[in-house]
């Protein structure tokens, strides 16, 4: 006899705040990559990123 399985459903963690100038979480900038991105997306500039990763 087979036991019904229960499906897990997979846990997905809370996506992270993603930065909007760069691909990297905005969790991964220290203040200086924060306030360059930030700066980049206002501009609307792709000039990369600062964050070292
Ligand atoms: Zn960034
Ligand atoms: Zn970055």
């Amino acid at each position: 006899m087979t036991t019904s399985g229960r499906h897990t459903a997979e846990i997905t963690p809370p996506a992270a705040t993603a930065c909007a100038a760069c691909a990297h979480p905005l969790a991964d900038h220290d203040a200086l990559g924060v306030r360059f991105c930030t700066a980049s997306a206002a501009s609307g500039l792709s000039r990369g990123c600062i964050c070292g990763k």
